[in-house]
């Protein structure tokens, strides 16, 4: 456990930041190894960084059936997803080591239980279908049979797809710190941000401190866009449009499960162990097609009793400029029909780029439509 520095800001989850890395220990050589898929290898690195606390490894049976049915932890606070390490069968000893499927050993983890599942219950619970069409579920029918749970201690960390972009917890919270931020609203996207998604962080940037823009680069669909492209828009944009006082870009590790509104919920409290006090949920924030209603995402907030998690939700339609109002807006703020608004249907957008065109600036920053433009000339 570290003790947290940064008093002004809000407490981690459960109160305190774990810390589950620790000096390689001997003779581990011996030990059962076990390899991990790139999900539960997200899911380890931010066990490690105290990104999931206050979980220390990778979830018991009591966490994991009252997280499926009840959205909770056994101790009754809140927590949507199951972090669970699918294994063939009960290892031989009482500590194992994992490792990445190259045969690394990066962590040890003492034995706690080994446990069966329903994977179709998991399923209908957290990811509201059956469907094995379903990205999220699709993984979860392809898991190992048994969950193996126990502590983990880190001692080899993942090297970082973005050096430079490489924030844990602590990071964050030092960085909000030195710029004297108390409210910093933290924003998730695995897209390359348009005018609408500037519009809502800057919107809610107006009411906080600050603004921690924290792309998704764990694993995506194949159909997404690289994070590295991803990233250079980022990088583009705030250098040209966002006060850089305000701003702090950094990667979020994990891997998208696209569960929807289970998974809004799991990211909010993920970015209240980086520091923030709001999370923005836009429309069907980490859905995938169309398992999930466009709100459900930002009403499942309502099953937990107000203020429970701390953290703050900020919830915002979709937006686009209106040549009426002569600027950005939404259906909330703007009393115009669809004939006055700027908006490019995201098949419309990738045409577009693909024939090297620009889209309207009312739409994409050029800076931004540049690097897609070249994107996809490469
Ligand atoms: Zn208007």
């Amino acid at each position: 456990m570290t003790v947290v520095e940064t008093p002004t800001l809000i407490a981690p989850h459960g109160g305190r930041l774990v810390d589950r890395t620790g000096p390689r220990p001997d003779g581990i050589d011996r030990l059962e190894q076990i390899p991990l898929t790139s999900r539960e290898l997200s899911d380890l690195d931010m066990l490690a960084s105290g990104a999931l606390s206050p979980l220390e490894g990778f979830m018991g049976r009591n966490d994991y059936e009252r997280v499926v049915e009840e959205m909770r932890l056994e101790r009754g606070l809140p927590w949507s997803l199951p972090v669970c390490l699918a294994v063939d069968r009960a290892p031989q000893g009482d500590e194992v080591v994992l490792g990445d499927a190259a045969g690394r050993a990066l962590a040890t983890l003492e034995v706690d239980e080994v446990f069966e599942y329903d994977r179709e219950r998991e399923a209908e619970r957290c990811f509201r279908t059956t469907d094995a069409a379903h990205p999220g579920v699709a993984r979860l029918y392809e898991q190992k049979p048994v969950y193996l749970a126990g502590r983990v201690t880190v001692f080899e960390r993942l090297e970082p797809p973005f050096p430079e972009l490489a924030l844990d917890p602590l990071d964050t919270r030092r960085a909000f710190d030195e710029r004297g931020w108390r409210r910093v609203v933290g924003f998730q996207t695995r897209n390359p941000i348009h005018r609408a998604h500037e519009y809502l962080t800057k919107g809610a940037l107006e009411t906080v401190d600050g603004l921690l823009i924290h792309p998704l680069v764990g694993d995506t669909k194949s159909d997404d866009v690289p994070a590295a492209t991803r990233v250079e828009c980022y990088r583009v944009l705030v250098d040209n449009y966002y006060p850089a006082d305000r701003v702090v870009v950094s990667a979020f590790p994990a891997a998208m499960r696209y569960a929807g509104p289970r998974e809004a919920i799991w990211h909010a409290i993920c970015r209240k162990n980086y520091g923030c006090s709001h999370f923005i949920v836009g429309r069907d924030h980490a859905g995938v097609g169309d398992y999930y209603g466009t709100y459900d995402a930002q009403l499942i907030f309502d099953e937990l009793a107000p203020h429970e998690l701390e953290i703050e939700p900020m919830f915002f339609e979709h937006a686009f400029f209106c040549r009426v109002c002569g600027q950005m807006a939404t259906p909330k703020t703007c009393p115009h029909g669809g004939d006055d608004h700027v908006f490019l249907s995201g098949t419309k957008v990738r045409e577009l780029l693909a024939a090297g065109e620009l889209p309207p600036a009312e739409f994409s920053r050029p800076e931004v439509a540049e690097v897609l433009i070249s994107a996809y000339r490469s």
